[in-house]
């Protein structure tokens, strides 16, 4: 048996070595490493296989969520709602603007927004709400997206973890998370679910205006060379970043199905046990399983990682300490707002081994080390 690892990013590119390694050595070949021809195709073939008008591709996640903040004519203290439990750089750049970063619970069985907290958090100076699709499932756009036309506010999906995920609007329709506000950000980070070989991020829109001035924002906010319209930065995706994602995405849906198999074994190994909560999933979402996290509902989570550790098997808490317990948010936490539901899940979360190359001997001994802990 292979060692089990949390993700497992060799093994699936010895799979694609050679669509792959052409594609790099293509970008060498012509040495066109910036805003070489594959970012535009890659662009084109990302908006296609998501069912949106633009994709703008970036550095990374988190500059496509800051390009997107300052894509939307925000004003200093304006307020952005997102939540609380999230991983940083969802937060980080809202404050790194000026903006006021205000914090919302969660739920206890998605980990995703909680919609009536959300409403409660609505002020006068809300401008836009960034709601986070965590571990690979959405939140419930539907009524992120009614609240928010209700009070003329603008959405920024974060769906760095949701990829390729699809949101149900109703019984019929269905779109890929990210494309359903008014921009959508994801990340390429090498372990999320469509990774490259380095870093990497794309925003989306339908908005052709929003699109334009994305586009110039990462190009410091220049539409002809060295002609400046506006602040912008210098955000982009590398050549070859773009070819190794190109051959990537032609497999997404086969990856995304394979995390959502092997969910399907840990589900039935692992669901007649008490103590652990088995992922939920919410009807109106699917699940891509960017992670696959359980809750330890009885206080052993840190005592079963142990034992898994001592076994071979890794493990992670995502995330040890919500938003609201971070130093670097204490200014905008004020005394008297509470997370209990972050706060619980803290200390309950485990995110067990997930990635798209798991065999069913990793998943057989996985779960049985599992079970033995808790006989
Ligand atoms: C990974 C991630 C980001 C940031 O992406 P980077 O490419 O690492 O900058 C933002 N939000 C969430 C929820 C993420 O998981």
């Amino acid at each position: 048996m292979r060692p089990i690892q949390m993700v497992d990013i060799a093994t699936q590119y010895s799979r694609l070595k050679t669509d792959i390694d052409r594609s790099i050595h293509q970008v060498l070949d012509r040495a066109n490493f910036i805003n070489g021809d594959e970012v535009q195709s890659f662009q084109e073939e990302l908006a296609d296989y998501l069912g949106v008008r633009h994709v703008i591709t970036c550095a990374n996640g988190t500059d496509a969520l800051q390009v997107s903040l300052m894509a939307l004519g925000l004003q200093p203290g304006d307020e952005v709602i997102t939540s609380n439990f999230t991983f940083i750089a969802t937060v980080e750049v809202i404050a790194l603007l000026g903006l006021k970063p205000v914090l919302v619970d969660v739920c206890p069985d998605t980990f995703n927004m909680d919609v009536d907290a959300l409403a409660k958090a609505i002020t006068p100076r809300t401008r836009v709400i960034i709601p986070v699709h965590l571990f690979g499932q959405g939140a419930h756009m539907n009524e992120i997206m009614d609240i928010a036309r209700r009070h003329q506010i603008y959405v920024v999906e974060d769906a760095a973890q949701a990829t390729g995920a699809f949101y149900h609007h109703n019984r019929t329709i269905s779109s890929r998370l990210g494309t359903i506000g008014d921009i959508g950000c994801t990340s390429f980070f090498p372990s999320k679910n469509l990774g490259c070989f380095g870093d990497g991020g794309a925003c989306f829109t339908n908005d052709d205006n929003l699109a334009a001035v994305l586009r110039s924002i990462v190009n410091h906010g220049s539409k002809i060379k060295y002609v400046h319209d506006r602040i912008g930065v210098n955000s982009r995706l590398d050549t070859i970043q773009a070819a190794v994602l190109s051959v990537k995405l032609k497999h997404l849906d086969d990856f995304n199905q394979r995390r959502a198999m092997a969910a399907a074994i840990y589900n039935s190994r692992l669901a007649a046990i008490p103590q652990v909560q088995i992922p939920f999933v919410a009807s109106d979402t699917s699940h891509i399983y960017h992670q696959y996290t359980v809750r330890v509902k009885d206080g052993s989570r840190d005592e079963l990682r142990a034992v898994l550790q001592a076994s071979g098997i890794p493990s992670m808490v995502y995330y040890p300490l919500p938003i609201h317990r971070q130093k670097a948010f204490e200014q905008w936490i004020s005394p008297d707002v509470h997370f209990p539901v972050s706060d619980m899940l803290s200390k309950q979360v485990l995110s067990l081994p997930m990635h798209t190359e798991l065999e069913s001997e990793h998943l057989d001994f996985i779960t049985s080390v599992i079970k033995n802990f808790y006989k």
